[in-house]
């Protein structure tokens, strides 16, 4: 088996977009701290309970092998980027407002 870095067995089950499965790019990134849960979801403003899909980590990262730098992202944080040609920017999301971490600098 691969090395995979994430804490989480490849087979766990997260939550993504339609929009990412039709090719959009991950921008956000959440570890939810409610629920331990991981989120991966593109740009689109308004997301629909109907626009949630499950998908396994393991499936995502063959997708999209740079959410492998987010594997230790510690459960409350989250991580924004404009886009796939961007570098991630760590932080924590508090209610509407993202607060980037301090040690966090654009690549
Ligand atoms: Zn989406």
């Amino acid at each position: 088996m691969a090395y995979y870095p994430f804490s989480k067995r490849p087979d766990t089950l997260v939550l993504t977009c339609l929009h990412v499965l039709d090719g959009a790019d991950i921008t956000t990134v959440c570890h939810h701290f409610n629920d331990n849960a991981w989120e991966f979801i593109c740009g689109c403003e308004n997301h629909t309970d109907e626009d949630a899909v499950v998908i396994t980590v393991g499936e995502l990262c063959e997708m999209d092998p740079s959410l492998h730098l987010l594997s230790d992202l510690p459960v409350g944080a989250c991580a924004l980027r404009p886009s796939r040609q961007h570098a991630w920017q760590r932080g924590k999301i508090e209610g509407e407002d993202f607060y980037p971490a301090a040690e966090s600098r654009m690549q």
